[in-house]
């Protein structure tokens, strides 16, 4: 009864009426697409790009210049081969012509997100992207049950840094309306398992969601204490890529299914799994996904490549074959459930290392990107593990740092690592990158492979 009066009336009452937000009316357009057939989808899908280029052209100073200059023109594409010699652009590319990408006199929503390249990246979006990115979430989110106004109960990263009165009040009444429960995963410990299982227990979710290596951690506890959490009717994980011994695990201890999903902050979700499971549907009516090799052609199916972007709605600031620096496994089935939305196979590569405290604290690698996009001073970062207890936070700095930055970042780490670890800040002119070109953000020297990652589990 709850549910239906949060999820069927207040909610949509709020979003459309009080905020005047499209989202509803989006999410309902989603619902029917979905079962669409994957010709006619494509076929949307195509005149949404020419759309989106020939905005880009004409309205983007950064695309004009860099497609003329290639002799390219949004005219051509007239299929998504033709589309394949367009250029892909990577974060540094954002860094550098953010402004110039930018369609002027269109009202932005500005974010930052901390990524998985270790630099913060600031980037703008309009309303109606805006709405119809939350609206694909709402979509995938409802394959697992997790609509607004369902009971569920969050373990996720909540928003560091100093929030204002106004601001906590704020997140308050929105997780209310939203029927959601925060627990922060960057403060689960050893010891606090038993408080979270607890808290769990009492607020009986229909639904968690959650970070996928927090929630892994936490199943493992509780199944080495004999705990018995409440059962939900569904898990999502998203944020961090789930290996199969991580589902198999989690569905054990909770008795429940696992849906996984995939996203990034720049385009929102990506993909997430249906009761099936037989992959992750693309929210193709808003993106083009596509999986390139480091030479940017299409990878064949079955093998790794790069995870390349256009994000076919935000006309305020266009995301164009955008590589994000994930990974994935190229190949797209179709899933036995008659969705036309097409399946991706497999993301393979987001995965951050978890830091272990000598006094039991696991301390997400996820929780480094988080903190550090809120000092735009930073521009590169890497924490590194490089004894039981001692770490080193490396950073390169920007011109505006402050001693009171300084204070209050490391302020901030030592509440989440406690007492027990040295940490080593140390500003530096430069990280180099591993030796396949990746920035790598956190590093444990001294975790034990076997706990986090079983020899021989298929991942
Ligand atoms: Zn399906």
């Amino acid at each position: 009864m709850l549910d239906w009066l949060f999820s069927r009336v207040l909610l949509p009452a709020f979003e459309t009426g009080v905020k005047r937000r499209r989202t509803y009316q989006y999410w309902s357009e989603l619902e029917r697409s979905q079962w669409y057939s994957r010709g006619e989808l494509a076929r949307l899908q195509l005149t949404a790009l020419r759309r989106l280029l020939a905005h880009a052209q004409t309205q983007c100073p950064y695309y004009r210049a860099a497609w003329s200059h290639l002799g390219l023109d949004a005219a051509q594409v007239d299929s998504l081969t033709a589309f394949e010699r367009w250029p892909v652009i990577s974060s540094d590319a954002i860094r550098e012509h953010r402004l110039r990408m930018r369609t002027a006199g269109t009202q932005l929503l500005s974010k930052s997100t901390g990524g998985s390249s270790g630099a913060p990246l600031h980037f703008d979006l309009d309303h109606e992207s805006h709405e119809r990115r939350t609206a694909a979430w709402h979509r995938g989110y409802s394959w697992a049950g997790a609509i607004p106004g369902v009971k569920q109960l969050y373990l996720w990263g909540v928003p560091l840094g100093q929030r204002t009165a106004w601001q906590r009040g704020k997140d308050r009444v929105y997780h209310w309306l939203q029927r959601r429960h925060l627990l922060n995963t960057f403060e689960l410990s050893a010891a606090c398992v038993g408080d979270f299982c607890r808290r769990l227990n009492a607020y009986r979710p229909r639904v968690i969601v959650a970070y996928t290596n927090p929630l892994y951690e936490f199943a493992r506890a509780l199944q080495d204490r004999g705990m018995r959490p409440w059962s939900p009717q569904a898990i999502v994980v998203g944020a961090e890529k789930l290996h199969a011994h991580q589902r198999q695990l989690i569905e054990t201890v909770f008795a429940a299914p696992v849906f996984e999903t995939y996203g990034c902050r720049e385009v929102m979700l990506i993909g997430a799994e249906c009761p099936r499971h037989e992959g992750l549907h693309l929210t193709q009516e808003n993106l083009l996904v596509e999986i390139l090799d480091d030479e940017g052609q299409p990878t064949p199916p079955g093998q790794e490549g790069n995870v390349v972007l256009t994000d076919l709605y935000n006309h305020g600031m266009p995301f164009i074959r955008y590589a994000n620096g994930d990974r994935a496994i190229a190949g797209w089935q179709e899933c036995s459930c008659g969705r036309g939305l097409p399946l991706l196979r497999q993301v393979t590569g987001r995965r951050l290392d978890v830091l272990h405290t000598p006094d039991g604290r696991r301390l997400p690698g996820e929780f480094f990107p988080h903190l550090c996009k809120d000092y735009p001073a930073i521009q590169r970062f890497q924490v590194e593990q490089t004894e039981p207890d001692r770490m080193q936070f490396k950073v390169v700095l920007g011109p505006r740092w402050s001693d009171a930055d300084q204070a209050q970042l490391l302020h901030e780490v030592r509440q989440a690592i406690g007492e027990a670890m040295q940490v080593d800040f140390l500003p530096v002119t430069d990280i180099p990158l591993t030796r396949a070109g990746k920035h790598q953000v956190v590093i444990n020297r001294c975790a034990v492979r076997a706990m986090d990652e079983p020899a021989g589990a298929a991942s």
